[in-house]
């Protein structure tokens, strides 16, 4: 049974329609709900998790990952750390920078 009091128990979640409305990164049309490491956009009805992060020097930010790139939090965290020091190294803006592979959510 996945949880559904809150995303910051850091259980993974089914996206709901609900979800996609809330005002992520300021947009309210969940083009900022994605996933931190490959930047795929959630839809209703995928799996979702959110690893707390701002413990982590140099990974702050509390990313959402999706099933694909789930993994232990310790991987995801070293993954995330990894994505962030290479944005920072580009100049590309953030969610153009990995692109999601799949075609849904372009
Ligand atoms: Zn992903
Ligand atoms: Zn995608």
């Amino acid at each position: 049974m996945i949880s559904r009091d809150t995303f910051t128990n850091q259980q993974a979640f089914i996206v709901t329609a609900n979800d996609l409305t809330r005002p992520w990164g300021g947009h309210r049309d969940g083009s900022r709900f994605r996933c931190a490491l490959c930047g795929h956009r959630f839809t209703e009805g995928d799996t979702a998790r959110w690893v707390f992060t701002n413990g982590t020097p140099g990974a702050g930010g509390n990313p959402f990952v999706c099933s694909d790139c789930d993994g232990t939090n310790e991987e995801v965290i070293a993954k995330w750390r990894q994505h962030i020091a290479d944005f920072r190294a580009s100049k590309d803006k953030f969610w153009s920078f990995y692109p999601c592979a799949c075609r849904e959510c372009r």
